[in-house]
């Protein structure tokens, strides 16, 4: 079972497969991760997607990965995504 943990810096839930925050966009992990994100599913999205939520999906427009409206940050590569 996947287990969040809130941002040290905006509390928001984290996962451990996140690289970057989606509230606040901060490195969750200090490293970026050497596998890009965008080449599989993160536990926030496979959640997302229990909630029926696939049909909200965005993408990243710098690493084209799954971003969930209400996310501030892309939570593989940290860029600002623009509001939905
Ligand atoms: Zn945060
Ligand atoms: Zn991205």
């Amino acid at each position: 079972m996947t287990v969040s943990r809130p941002c040290d810096h905006c509390g928001m839930a984290v996962y451990p497969d996140d690289a970057f925050c989606p509230g606040c966009g901060e490195s969750t992990t200090g490293t970026p991760p050497e596998q890009p994100r965008a080449t599989r599913r993160s536990s926030r999205i496979q959640l997302a997607l229990g909630t029926g939520a696939h049909a909200f999906l965005l993408s990243c427009a710098r690493c084209g990965g799954e971003v969930l409206p209400g996310d501030r940050y892309c939570q593989s590569c940290g860029a600002a995504q623009p509001p939905s």
